[in-house]
């Protein structure tokens, strides 16, 4: 009987463990992806990415003599048609590890099972199952070195190849119109101009890392924390819709270090972080809604949507041109750079005493590589509630971080037209991408600063004071 493989954020046909286990059993193979309940409540950003990702991704199964079946509902039913239509033993499918989906997806394996279907999920999402890192007491990592200690040394195994050939079944069952699921309706900040930006699928993802390997990660220590240079691998969003297999990635970059290639330890490093907030939400799934550290839970966060501040903040209009490149640039790309998400994040959270879900829920709309654990990680990390947070008094200085990192000003001039007498295509792509609403033009002036940097650092400690004495 065929076997249905459920595909979701693992689009791709190169190191994918329940592919090449579905080919190696000789059976034929029904490649599904599902727009249920949580696929459908995506951002608008991550919604549209998804659907170029599922575009080029049928057609890669095309070329293996396969296809992509598109179905709509919600999973359980979805596949229980399937079942029913196609005459399917078993159901596989590569693991997730956000609460949502892993009660999903626990209520379909039992479902399955006591129908008497063979339904199994393997890894391939990250490079160690976050329950089999573990502290010397038994415990999970809260602390990122010594997590980052403990896997370092580990090997998560050889990627594969991808299978020569996808066996088909006798008869397909129908599939929707990519077309007709509309993933980039909500994009109102223009698809067309993100696209310019963004590449897609696995044969991207693997150039882009080849060419990395060869040319970046040399330079990568150095050039990691400059947001106006192409100094970093560009994997987030292939690695967040799987297009690309963290093992590859890993595999090249040790490759690279035993090569001696500079920078290659602090890109594994960067895997680790990816790893550590898996960790981090598989045993404390409230990071993604709940302040970490609950003493934060009496500080008097503002996360009022209406405010001028925060919509002045979201529109990058705060007059403070790296918070404002950063934001831009993430409109208009769907991506923005660490260093720069790092300072956006401060300025919001400590300069507008914004909560932290305020920011990371735009984050959510905009991100083209948006991953919920990274996203709440990097948050809360920011915001000082989480984890092996920074502490909350050490406020970034959007200022001193711009001249420490861009010096000459490559990043504010690519993402900031006002003022420049012949600004450059980025920083014109932000107006052409911008809903008509937000009446903006780039002969407007820069707009003033929403509050003095030393003004507002005070502000915060204030606060942050008040709420030490609760
Ligand atoms: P590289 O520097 O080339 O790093 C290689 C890979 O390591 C990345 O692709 C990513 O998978 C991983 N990585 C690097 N830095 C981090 C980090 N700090 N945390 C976790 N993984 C990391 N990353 C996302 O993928 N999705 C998000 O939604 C996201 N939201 C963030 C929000 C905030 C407030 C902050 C501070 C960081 C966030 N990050 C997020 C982490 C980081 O900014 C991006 O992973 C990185 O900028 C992606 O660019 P790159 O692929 O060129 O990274």
């Amino acid at each position: 009987t065929p076997i249905l493989l459920w595909f979701r954020r693992d689009l791709r046909l190169g190191d994918h463990a329940a592919l090449s286990a579905a080919c190696e059993s000789g059976r034929a193979v029904i490649p599904v992806f599902i727009l249920d309940e949580e696929t459908e409540g995506l951002g608008a950003a991550p919604k549209w990415r998804l659907g170029k990702g599922l575009e080029v991704f049928g057609k890669a199964l095309a070329e293996k003599g396969s296809r992509l079946v598109l179905r709509r509902g919600a999973a359980q039913a979805v596949l229980d048609a399937l079942i029913e239509e196609t005459g399917a033993g078993a159901v596989w499918w590569s693991r997730l590890y956000d609460p949502a989906s892993v009660a999903r997806d626990t209520g379909v394996k039992a479902a399955l099972k006591e129908r008497g279907i063979d339904a199994r999920s393997f890894g391939g999402h990250l490079l160690f199952e976050p329950w089999t890192v573990e502290t010397g007491q038994g415990g999970f990592y809260k602390v990122f070195t010594p997590f980052w200690k403990s896997v370092r040394g580990r090997d998560p195994g050889a990627p594969r190849p991808a299978p020569g050939k996808i066996a088909a079944p006798g008869k397909w069952p129908a599939s929707d119109k990519l077309e007709d699921w509309d993933l980039g309706a909500a994009m109102d900040r223009g698809g067309a101009v993100v696209a310019r930006f963004e590449r897609v699928g696995e044969a991207a993802a693997l150039e882009r890392l080849e060419s990395f390997i060869e040319e970046g990660v040399n330079g990568y220590r150095e050039r990691r924390d400059r947001p106006g240079v192409d100094g970093t691998s560009g994997l987030s969003g292939f690695l967040s819709l799987g297009e690309i297999s963290p093992h590859r990635v890993w595999a090249a970059g040790s490759r690279a270090a035993e090569e001696g290639k500079r920078g290659a330890d602090t890109f594994l490093k960067e895997l680790g972080w990816r790893e550590f907030a898996y960790h981090l939400m598989h045993h404390t799934p409230r990071i993604l809604t709940d302040n970490w550290r609950e003493e934060w839970d009496a500080f008097p966060w503002d996360n009022d949507e209406r405010h001028k501040e925060i919509r002045d903040w979201k529109q990058g209009r705060t007059g403070v041109p790296f918070v404002d490149a950063g934001l831009r640039e993430m409109y208009v790309t769907g991506r923005m750079h660490n260093r720069a998400r790092m300072v956006v994040a401060s300025y919001l959270t400590k300069h507008l005493l914004t909560d932290w879900r305020v920011g990371m829920r735009w984050f959510e709309d905009c991100l083209t590589d948006w991953d919920p654990a990274s996203n709440a990680l990097g948050w809360q990390w920011v915001a000082g509630s989480g984890p092996d947070a920074a502490p909350y008094f050490r406020i970034f200085n959007p200022e001193t971080q711009l001249e420490k990192f861009d010096k000459k000003g490559l990043y504010t001039r690519a993402w900031i037209a006002e003022g420049q007498d012949d600004p450059p295509e980025t920083a014109l792509a932000y107006f052409e991408a911008v809903p008509r609403s937000w009446g903006l033009s780039p002969d407007d002036a820069y707009p003033d600063p929403l509050i003095g940097l030393k003004e507002g650092r005070e502000r915060a400690l204030r606060a942050y004071e008040g709420r030490a004495e609760r």
